[in-house]
Order: structure tokens, then sequence, then C-alpha cells
């Protein structure tokens, strides 16, 4: 099948920044894409090539698979709405919304139809002729995100819409866009550093680091088989520690061999191992294969988290229903399954 969107090979720089190294990347028709990583690591300037604002310094931004690099902005079937919403302050919330279907000499019926339409689904109605700045930063990134999807983009890219929310705001949003974009059926891009956000959200997350792309993949995938110690640690409070792969299915780590169900390491290769807190059982300290004593707990309103220091110092963090006294002695155990082999990251 043809992808909607195919990124080939993109680099960029700026000066001798190279902020893009050989990003490669497709995006199909109605899928919600999150580009996921830390400030700088070039997520917007991605967004910014596929809009049209940004030239690759090489390879290709393909829509429907033809090369979209000598198509101006305005011709692209995207829109997007960024973090800050660049409303006119001047117009009112309907005024807004109809900005660019006026540009566009659309018939008056047509346009208030539209906008009428729109400020349904934001959950905006009744508010066609009040002044932006009497709005609520939440009530404004709706207007926002309604003046894009007016003008029925085929992609609506997103750069941090949320950020400036509050976390309340924020998570209802969240599921207000996510539903959205499912009723309208329009392909997202969606930019963002928050983890959780990209986790609940997406079909697709794409984590990145420095310009490059870590890993592609749906986000149990993500959470659950990270590819590498970065991305374990970017995507949530994870054990990551050191090992020896001895065999196939058998990972050494503190000393005591582990079964495990990875292969295709070399021999002794040296490896991280992530382990999720939630997968680590506390046992009576014979009982487990490693022992250590609880450094730390915390209630988390749900589970405890608490932290086991082991013989050698390594620190496992522990989300447990059952409370484990600080100072006590315990064993730990990991289950085959919940033991994650990643190669070193470079
Ligand atoms: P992110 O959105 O992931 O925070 P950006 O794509 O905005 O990252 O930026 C990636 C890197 O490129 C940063 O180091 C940033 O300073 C640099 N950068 C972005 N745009 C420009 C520009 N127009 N000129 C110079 N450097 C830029
Ligand atoms: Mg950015």
């Amino acid at each position: 099948m043809e992808h909607l969107i195919q990124l080939t090979n993109i680099c960029k720089s700026f000066d001798d920044n190279q902020v893009l190294k050989d990003i490669n990347l497709y995006i199909d028709k109605n899928e919600f894409v999150t580009l996921l990583g830390p400030s700088g690591c070039g997520k917007s300037t991605i967004l910014r090539i596929i809009a049209g604002f940004e030239f690759p310094d090489s390879g290709d931004v393909l829509f429907e698979g033809r090369s979209m690099l000598a198509i101006p902005p305005y011709e692209r079937t995207v829109n997007t709405v960024f973090q800050k919403y660049a409303l006119f302050p001047h117009l009112n919330v309907e005024d807004n919304i109809a900005f660019g279907l006026k540009l566009k000499k659309m018939s008056s019926g047509e346009i208030s139809k539209r906008v009428s339409k729109m400020l349904e689904l934001v959950n905006l109605k009744g508010f066609e002729k009040r002044s932006i700045n009497a709005l609520s930063g939440g009530q404004q990134q709706r207007v926002a995100i309604a003046r894009a999807l007016v003008n029925e983009p085929s992609v609506l890219l997103l750069d941090e819409p949320l950020a400036a929310l509050d976390l309340k705001l924020r998570q209802s949003m969240q599921l207000e866009l996510k539903n959205m974009q499912k009723e309208l059926g329009i392909t997202f891009i969606y930019v963002t550093h928050d983890q959780e956000e990209a986790l609940t959200m997406s079909d697709t997350v794409v984590v990145m680091k420095d310009g490059t792309i870590q890993q592609i993949g749906k986000p149990t995938d993500i959470y659950n088989e990270p590819k590498n110690a970065y991305v374990a640690d970017f995507i949530g409070k994870s054990n990551i520690v050191s090992g020896i792969m001895k065999q196939d299915c058998l990972v050494n780590i503190e000393g005591v061999d582990f079964e495990c169900v990875d292969k295709g390491f070399a021999p002794d290769e040296n490896v991280d191992v992530v382990v999720r807190p939630e997968d680590i059982y506390l046992v009576e300290p014979d009982k487990g294969k490693i022992t250590g004593t609880v450094e730390s707990a915390i209630f988390k309103g749900v589970h405890y988290e608490m932290c086991v220091v082991a013989a050698d110092g390594q620190k496992w963090l522990v989300h447990d229903t059952t409370l484990f006294d600080t100072g006590s002695r315990v064993g730990i155990l990991v289950k085959p399954f919940d033991i994650h082999v990643m190669k070193k990251s470079v």
C-alpha cells in the first residue's frame, strides 16, 4: 500500500549544527503519529519540513508517492497547530476560524456552515462573537484547532499544542483531540516531549534523540520492548541495569543467571536489561534471586514505590501493592517474560 506521507533520508543542518540525521519515516492515512523526544531533538524541524516551511538539505518528502519539495506550503494538504496559538486578537472567535476560508473566497453560506460545524466539534457553540482575549488558554487552543480543521486538511500537524495548558485541561484536551481525530478520519502528526501524552494518544510513537530516530512502534511495543536504554529511560521509570548475555534466553545480572526470552546476542555480549518496576516481585530474602534492603517506600495512591538496594549497590525500583518496610531485607524475583534485554545504546 502506498503511504500517505513518506520522509526518505532527510538531513538538515543549521550552520554547522546537523539537527536531522538521515530521517526515514512513513505515515499512513488516518494514523495518529507522535514524534516524541526531548527539547532540541529536531521534532519541530520535521513538522516544518512536512509543512514546507523548511527545506531538507537532502532527502525527499513524498505525499502519496509524489515529491512535495517543489510545492509551496499553501498548496500542501496539511495544516499546522502551534503551541503558541497565533490567533488574531482583533478578530472574534468566528472570524478567526473563518479567516482561511475567506482568503479562499468561499461563499459566505458555506463559510458559516463550516464554522458552525467546527464550533460544535471543539465545544465552543455560543462563543461565536467572543473576543479572543476573553477566552481561557484552553478555549483559545480549541479555536486554533478549529481554525486548522475548518480547511479540511488531510493531515494536521500539531506542535506541542497542549504544552501551555495545566495538567487537568491537558488531559481532557488529549481525549478530545483523540476523539476528533477518529471522528474526522484525519491523519495527525503530533509533537510532544511528554511521554505519557505520546503513549496515551498515538497509534504510532516515533522516539527521537539528537536528530535521529531511536524507535518507531505502537505505544505498547515502545513501552514493553524498548530498543535501547535511551528509549526505555525516556518512556518511563524503569530499571535499566547492565548484564551479560550468557547464551540465548539466559542473561547474567549482578552475577546471577536469569532466564529470559531474548535471543540473538553474541556470547557474553554486554547488554542493558530493562525491568519495569511493576514487574518485580518482592519475596522473603531466601526465596529471591537477588537480595537487598528496602531503602525507601512511598505510597503512590494505588501501589507503594520502593527502592531496594542490592548487595553490589545496584538500586531497584519496585511497585507493589504490599508495603515492605524501610530497612527490611527482601528477595527480588522477575519472570523471564518481564526481562527485556537490549543492545547497549550508542
Ligand atoms: P524540538 O522541536 O525537538 O525541540 P527543533 O526541531 O525545534 O527541536 O530544533 C532542533 C535543533 O535545531 C535545535 O538545536 C535548534 O536550536 C535548531 N534550530 C531549529 N530551527 C533553527 C533555525 N531556524 N536556525 C538555527 N537553528 C535552528
Ligand atoms: Mg519544538
